[in-house]
C-alpha cells in the first residue's frame, strides 16, 4: 500500500510539471534582481498576458524599498501593453493573440468595495483592486496573469499607439484622477506639486478640464519644458525658497486648487496652505508608511475654510482606460512626450529599474520593449 501511494505521487508530480519562466523583481527589500518563477495559470474568468512594452514607475522602486511594508521573491511592474496568450473557458471578448492595453488597477468587479459605487480601486480593501505587486506577481515578467480579463482588459486600438497606450494604464489614470479629485473647473487657478510623468499627466488634465492658472512645481529641466507643453502656464521651484509663499504671493493668497503629485509629509501641509478657503487638496503623492501627515490648525483655517482635503488611487477597469485611449485617438493629448528612454530587449530591465530608482536628472519616464529589436 504504502509503495503505490510513493508510485502515484510521482506519477502525479510527473503530469503537472511546473512551466517556469523569468521575472525582475524583488529578491527582498532593496535588493532587486532576476527571479524565476512558475508561469502563472488563468482561472475560467482570466487571462495569461505575454508583455511587449512595459513601464517601470515611481511605485514599483518605492515597493521595493519597503514602502508598502517589506515584500520578498515578487515580480514587479504594472504597466504593460502585450498580446493574449491564453484565456480561461468562461472569457468571451478576447483570444489567445490578441492584443491589448493592461489597466494597472484590475478591481474583482463582484466585490462589495467595487459595487458600493464611489471608487474601483478598493475592491476588498485599501488599494484592493491594484493586484499587481500586492497580491500576485507584476507584469515585468514572460507572462502575467489577469483577473475578470472581459472586464479588465482592452483591445489596442488600430490608431493609438502602443507607446501611447501604455501611458494610458497608469500615467494617464492617476494624473488625470488628481484632476478629476480637484474637480477643476473653467478658469480655476490650480497648483500642481510634482512635474514627474504623474504630476505632468496632472497638468494635462487640468488644462483639459478648463483650468485658467496652471503652476507645476518642480526642478528638472525637461520636465519643466513638457509642463510648459501640456498646459502650464507658470513655473516654481521647491529648491527656491518656501513653495507656499511663492504661491501665495503669486496668485495673491492662493489656488482654487492643488494636486499633489510628488513631495514629502511636509508638502502635504503645504498643500494645505497654499488652497484658498473652498479650495480642494487632491493628493495622488504615494506616502511611505513611514511618513506622519500633520498641520497646525490654521493651515486647514481652523476647520472653519471649507477646504476639502482628497486623495485617491487611481480608477480601475477596461471602461476607464476606453476612455483615455479616446482622449488621445482624438487628438487632444500625446502622452508619448513623457518617455524619456526606450529600451530594448527584456534583460535591459534591470537598467530602466535602476534608472527609476535613482531618478537621473534627465529621466521623466522610462520604457521597455521587450523584444531585442
Ligand atoms: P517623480 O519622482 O518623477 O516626480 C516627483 C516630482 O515631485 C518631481 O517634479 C520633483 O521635482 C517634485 N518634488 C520632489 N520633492 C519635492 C518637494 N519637496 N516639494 C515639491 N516638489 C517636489 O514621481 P512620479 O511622477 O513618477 O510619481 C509621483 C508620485 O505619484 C509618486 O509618489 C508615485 O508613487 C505616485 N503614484 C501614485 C499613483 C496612484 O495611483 N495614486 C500611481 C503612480 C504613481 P524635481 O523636478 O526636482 O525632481
Ligand atoms: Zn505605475
Amino acid at each position: 500500500m504504502s509503495t503505490r501511494t510513493a508510485f502515484d505521487t510521482r506519477l502525479k508530480k510527473k503530469e503537472a510539471p511546473p512551466v517556469m519562466m523569468r521575472g525582475y523583481g524583488i529578491l527582498e527589500v532593496n535588493k532587486p534582481g532576476w527571479l524565476e518563477k512558475p508561469r502563472p495559470v488563468a482561472g475560467p474568468l482570466d487571462a495569461i498576458v505575454r508583455p511587449t512594452i512595459v513601464a517601470p514607475c515611481s511605485s514599483d522602486t518605492h515597493v521595493s524599498h519597503g514602502g508598502s511594508g517589506p515584500k520578498t521573491n515578487l515580480i514587479l511592474g504594472h504597466e504593460a501593453v502585450g498580446i493574449v496568450e491564453e484565456v480561461g473557458e468562461l472569457v468571451t471578448k478576447f483570444a489567445p493573440g490578441d492584443k491589448v492595453v493592461v489597466p494597472c488597477v484590475t478591481p474583482d468587479w463582484l466585490s462589495m468595495g467595487t459595487q458600493a459605487g464611489k471608487s474601483t480601486a478598493h475592491d476588498h480593501h485599501l488599494m484592493g483592486s491594484f493586484k499587481f505587486l500586492s497580491q500576485k506577481d507584476g507584469v515585468f515578467a514572460e507572462y502575467f496573469h489577469v483577473n475578470q480579463a472581459d472586464a479588465n482588459l482592452v483591445h489596442m486600438p488600430d490608431d493609438v499607439s502602443p507607446e501611447a497606450a501604455l501611458m494610458t494604464v497608469d500615467m494617464m489614470s492617476t494624473g488625470f484622477h488628481g484632476a478629476e479629485l480637484a474637480e477643476i473647473g473653467y478658469g480655476d487657478t490650480v497648483v500642481v506639486i510634482g512635474i514627474g510623468p504623474v504630476g505632468l499627466m496632472a497638468v494635462a488634465g487640468a488644462q483639459l478640464r478648463g483650468a485658467g492658472r496652471i503652476i507645476g512645481i518642480g526642478t528638472r529641466p525637461n520636465c519643466v519644458k513638457i509642463a510648459r507643453e501640456y498646459g502650464a502656464t507658470d513655473i516654481v521651484s521647491y529648491k527656491e525658497g518656501d513653495i507656499v509663499e511663492q504661491i501665495k504671493d503669486l496668485t495673491g493668497g492662493g489656488a482654487d486648487k492643488v494636486i499633489i503629485a510628488g513631495g514629502d509629509a511636509e508638502t502635504f501641509r503645504q498643500a494645505v496652505d497654499m488652497t484658498k478657503e473652498m479650495g480642494v487638496v487632491s493628493n495622488i503623492n504615494f506616502f511611505d508608511l513611514s511618513h506622519v501627515l500633520s498641520m497646525p490648525a490654521w493651515s486647514w483655517g481652523l476647520g472653519m475654510a471649507n477646504k476639502d482635503i482628497r486623495g485617491g488611487f487611481c480608477p480601475g477597469g477596461a471602461l476607464r482606460i476606453q476612455k483615455l485611449l479616446e482622449v488621445i485617438r482624438h487628438g487632444r493629448l500625446d502622452p508619448t512626450r513623457i518617455i524619456s528612454h526606450k529600451f530594448h530587449g527584456f534583460e535591459k530591465m534591470e537598467e530602466a529599474f535602476d534608472l527609476m530608482d535613482k531618478k537621473a536628472p534627465d529621466l521623466i519616464k522610462p520604457i521597455v520593449y521587450m523584444d531585442a529589436q
